[in-house]
């Protein structure tokens, strides 16, 4: 795609989720607030909807991993020992001419030049110095930065701290949610049935003080990320590590997304303790990006912990008695990019006459809005109680919404917009024959079905 086609194709895309009540700009009447987004009415039922289906597969469908919600605040010691306070940075520069900051490995790698975020200072400056010249501000075009310097991306706060220089001895909002995982992994043991192997799911928000924040909600400085740590005997890891890979792979596939829209990058430059990382990409309108990570960890997490907290984190084998620190297999997923993979999935613009209709092919599970049910006509009593009662009954059982507003074809267009499936219409004939048309999103055909057979019609189709 040529550049003003990926910018055209955002541009639809941050377009409808305004529009529609998608996504908003954090703080917009105050001007905004860079790289955080509120979620509106459609877009926390789509966030929930992924959130639940990733629930379900983790934990309801399994009966070896278990859920947890820690907190966001932990302590400042657990940061320390897991070494995001020394370690947890990107290398950032400054554009001398209009003092963008950049972030360093980003700006590399879009002009075509191998780097990494966990390149040390000296070795990214290396590159950077050869490459000279090549490398543009986005903003500005100078080619005039300053040396790369890394920048700890941990947000702090004053929770718990009176005093004014809280600065020395800060809190953090948590930067990724699995340290409540790892913190908690002796509490889970001790008070359920698991048994190595077995994982812990947790969907949580997570912070990081971003440098560049570009893309949308694709880089944002709050996020949510659902993560599950799967622990296992030493020497077992890489075995439960290919079968986590195959597994998390599929639930993008049973989300909808084309195979063709997804492939695996490797990691080449692993942190000491790792033994290998691969992420699943996704083909979002400006490339191939990181969706989720899949890490196979070693012992590190535990080991870390165990030893700064002075508590044994090992397990004892209730088989073979053996003793020993779990191995961590790790899958970590965004539910933002997870959202914006799939409006690009099943973003659809169709010509019809000289029309143009815009659909959001979610698939039912996805949708935000299973059914609308409209009456024919707002001003006509009987009409709105009968589909009132339609709506009633069915909103027991689907995220259903009544809308009365506008001509039908209308309330067509804005269902289509929102993803909505099926749109149920209740006109002067349903009131004697208790038929109603059930609209088709993708097909657009139009039938008659009773009323009494509506729940069995959804239940086979949604
Ligand atoms: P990136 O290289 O893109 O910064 P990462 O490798 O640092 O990502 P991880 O620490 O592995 O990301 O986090 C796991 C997942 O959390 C990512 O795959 C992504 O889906 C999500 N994630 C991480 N950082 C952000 C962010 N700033 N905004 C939105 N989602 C994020």
């Amino acid at each position: 795609m040529s550049k003003k086609e990926i910018d055209t194709s955002m541009d639809n895309i941050i377009s409808l989720c305004k529009r529609r009540g998608f996504v908003f700009p954090s703080s917009e009447i105050y001007d905004g607030f860079t790289a955080i987004y509120d979620l509106g009415p459609y877009g926390v039922e789509l966030s929930n909807n992924i959130k639940k289906e990733w629930w379900k597969a983790m934990t309801q469908l399994r009966d070896d991993i278990v859920g947890l919600d820690s907190a966001i605040f932990m302590s400042p010691k657990i940061w320390e020992a897991s070494g995001h306070v020394k370690g947890f940075s990107d290398p950032l520069t400054e554009c001398k001419k209009c003092h963008s900051r950049l972030r360093l490995d980003t700006l590399l790698e879009e002009a075509g030049i191998f780097a990494d975020e966990k390149m040390s200072e000296e070795e990214i400056n290396k590159i950077f110095d050869d490459n000279r010249g090549k490398i543009k501000c986005p903003n500005c075009g100078a080619a005039d930065f300053t040396p790369g310097k890394k920048f700890n991306l941990l947000v702090q706060s004053n929770l718990g701290n009176f005093t004014s220089d809280w600065t020395k001895d800060p809190t953090y909002l948590r930067g990724e949610t699995c340290q409540g995982i790892y913190v908690n992994f002796k509490n889970v043991l001790d008070s359920t049935r698991v048994k190595i192997p077995f994982g812990i799911a947790q969907i949580g928000k997570a912070f990081r003080n971003e440098i560049t924040a570009r893309q949308f909600i694709f880089r944002t400085r709050e996020f949510e990320q659902m993560e599950m740590q799967y622990f296992v005997k030493p020497g077992d890891d890489m075995a439960y590590y290919d079968k986590w890979r195959e597994t998390r792979w599929h639930f993008y596939l049973d989300l909808g997304f084309k195979e063709e829209n997804l492939q695996w990058h490797k990691h080449e430059n692993l942190v000491f303790y790792a033994k290998e990382a691969y992420d699943i990409e996704y083909k979002f309108p400006f490339g191939f990006k990181e969706l989720e990570g899949i890490h196979a960890r070693g012992d590190y997490d535990l080991s870390v912990h165990s030893k700064a907290s002075g508590k044994d984190l090992s397990y004892l084998d209730p088989t073979t008695n053996q003793k020993f620190i779990p191995h961590i297999v790790e899958t970590s997923a965004g539910v933002g990019r997870t959202f914006l993979a799939a409006l690009t999935e099943f973003y659809r613009e169709e010509k019809i006459e000289d029309e143009t209709r815009i659909v959001l092919a979610f698939p039912p599970k996805l949708a935000p809005i299973k059914i609308a049910v409209f009456p024919l006509l707002k001003n006509k009593p009987e009409l709105v109680a009968k589909a009132r009662e339609v709506f009633d009954a069915l909103k027991l059982n689907w995220r259903c919404e009544f809308d009365d507003n506008g001509n039908i074809g209308k309330r067509y267009r804005r269902q289509d917009e929102i993803g909505t499936p099926y749109c149920v219409t209740i006109d002067f004939e349903s009131l004697e024959n208790l038929e109603v048309t059930v609209r088709d999103r993708d097909t657009m055909e139009q039938s008659r079905i009773k009323i009494s057979e509506l729940e069995n019609f959804f239940r086979a189709k949604i």
